[in-house]
């Protein structure tokens, strides 16, 4: 079942129109990939979909338009954005990092149990519990952005450039935790990634936007045995 579907949709800084008919939908559980240059408008999509943007079009989220809403009550109902640049709170610590994103939820009594989940997944992490998320590492603070956003338990992850500014073994094995992720809590998953190569390890399908528009939608295997595709976005 279709769990997010955007049909057409536009978005806009200001007077300047940045998404011009973007297209996209993502299953219950399924892992949806975004590629395209840099401008292309990635990272606003995502923002339209949370409610950050002033956008046009339509967003539907379990079964609801969601098209227009805040981004507090976009989240409420289930999606958690981890953006570009990570977004932690750079004062508190791993732990109270990981019960902030944790604050919407009604089942206090399962949120322990998740943290020791998060702590499992990124065994860094448990290590640096008590540190201040600004003194951790660009890999920590990749996963500690993830692991607050997990503590959100959402239907749908939004996952801006996790890699970004990462050592590409880093780069990886962020990928694989997240991939881990997938598999075991069944969390839709809609992901920017400038590297195509780590992207395709964690995703089923992927669309392609250029300036503003989705332009290709295909699966992995489909995308990756393309021509323009490989030059443009795998390396040759
Ligand atoms: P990148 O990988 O470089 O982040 P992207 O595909 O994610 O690219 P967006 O960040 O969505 O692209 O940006 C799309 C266009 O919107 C770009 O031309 C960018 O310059 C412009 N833009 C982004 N943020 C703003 C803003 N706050 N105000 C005005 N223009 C913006």
């Amino acid at each position: 079942m279709t769990l997010l579907e955007l049909d057409s949709v536009t978005a806009s800084y200001g007077p300047v129109q940045v998404l011009d008919g973007v297209s996209l939908t993502v299953p219950e559980g399924g892992s949806v990939g975004i590629l395209g240059a840099n401008g292309a408008g990635k990272t606003t999509t995502l923002r339209a979909i949370s409610g950050t943007v002033r956008t046009g079009g339509r967003i539907r989220f379990a079964g609801r338009d969601i098209r227009g809403r805040r981004p507090d009550q976009v989240a409420a109902l289930g999606i958690a954005h981890v953006p570009e640049g990570r977004g932690t709170l750079a004062q508190l610590s791993v732990r109270e990092n990981l019960l902030v994103g944790a604050y919407m939820r009604k089942d206090r009594k399962k949120i322990s149990a998740d943290i020791e989940y998060c702590l499992d997944l990124f065994p860094q992490l448990r290590e640096r519990i008590g540190s201040r998320a600004a003194a951790l590492s660009g890999g920590e603070q990749q996963m500690l952005a993830v692991g607050r956003a997990f503590m959100a338990k959402p239907k749908l992850l939004l996952l801006d450039e996790a890699s970004l500014g990462l050592a590409p073994g880093t780069a990886r094995s962020v990928y694989e935790a997240i991939r881990r992720l997938r598999v075991e809590s069944g969390i839709a998953m809609l992901v920017v990634e400038q590297n195509a190569n780590l992207a395709f390890t964690l995703v089923d399908t992927a669309t392609v936007l250029e300036t503003g528009r989705s332009v290709l939608t295909g699966t992995s295997a489909e995308l990756k045995g393309m021509d323009e595709i490989r030059r443009a976005y795998l390396g040759g």
